[in-house]
């Protein structure tokens, strides 16, 4: 995932845009991103890259706030 990671990276002094992107690409019941939607074609499967890459640049630009650790201690 080295794209992803080098857009996250320059995502990371701009708060507002991977914020936004967050806000935007989310789950709906079927389990597709509501922010990929498109009347063209099915949505995408979430996590889309965008909400992954916007939640790496969240992770890199707040490491002390990581919400979604994969492994945390007991
Ligand atoms: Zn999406």
């Amino acid at each position: 995932m080295d794209v992803l990671q080098a857009v996250a990276r320059e995502l990371v002094p701009h708060p507002e845009a991977w914020a936004r992107l967050i806000e935007l690409h989310v789950a709906d019941q079927d389990g597709r991103c509501r922010g990929c939607r498109s009347q063209l074609r099915a949505a995408e499967r979430w996590p889309c890259a965008l909400h992954l890459v916007a939640t790496t640049a969240r992770d890199l630009a707040r490491p002390d706030q990581l919400r979604e650790a994969p492994r945390s201690p007991p």
